[in-house]
């Protein structure tokens, strides 16, 4: 029987799900064409499963960089922070199964490295990662992240794919 693939867990927008605030995708070709039949891929939208809904009003990142706050752009008194959190502290479990994660860029929940944080007044301070990647990577500090900016990108993604594969084998001797 051939071994089980490594799982990965992929924001469930670059995938074709319909699942963003306004109700479209982010549909990753790259992903799609090098990854889904190496890997078995589980889809996860951080701002759905947290209840949030779609359509759902947009919201981003605002005040202090290390600790953000995920509020409304149109309307700042909407605070989903403590929903998003409350999400990604449960599904920490489930990252025990997974071998890697890929994340959707400049996102307030899944960014990696390149999300914008806002000031009080609307203006761009910092980046950083978004709410649910902060709390996975602190959690998860050695599991292979990357975002479909990196994936689209041969070295790069070559570079995922051996760190996933390593990842797995490891999982497989614990
Ligand atoms: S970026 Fe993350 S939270 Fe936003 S729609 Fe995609 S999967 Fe959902």
């Amino acid at each position: 029987m051939p071994a089980p693939l490594p799982r990965i867990a992929v924001s469930s927008c670059l995938l074709g799900n319909p699942v963003r605030y306004d109700g479209t995708d982010r549909f990753s070709e790259s992903i799609c064409n090098h990854l889904t039949r190496r890997f078995e891929i589980v889809a996860l939208c951080p701002e759905v499963e947290a209840g949030l809904g779609t359509p759902r009003p947009p919201v981003r990142l605002t005040g202090s960089p290390l600790h953000p706050l995920a509020l409304g752009v149109e309307d700042a008194s909407l605070d989903v922070t403590a929903a998003l959190m409350r999400f990604s502290d449960g599904w920490l479990a489930q990252a025990k199964s997974l071998s890697g994660l890929i994340l959707k860029s400049r996102s307030p929940s899944c960014g990696l490295r390149d999300t914008p944080v806002f000031d009080r007044h609307g203006a761009i301070q910092s980046h950083g990662a978004g709410l649910f990647t902060r709390s996975v990577t602190q959690h998860y500090p050695r599991l292979p992240v990357d975002d479909e900016i990196g994936i689209a990108d041969t070295k790069r993604r070559n570079a995922f794919i051996n760190r996933v594969e390593q990842y797995a084998l490891q999982r497989c001797r614990i």
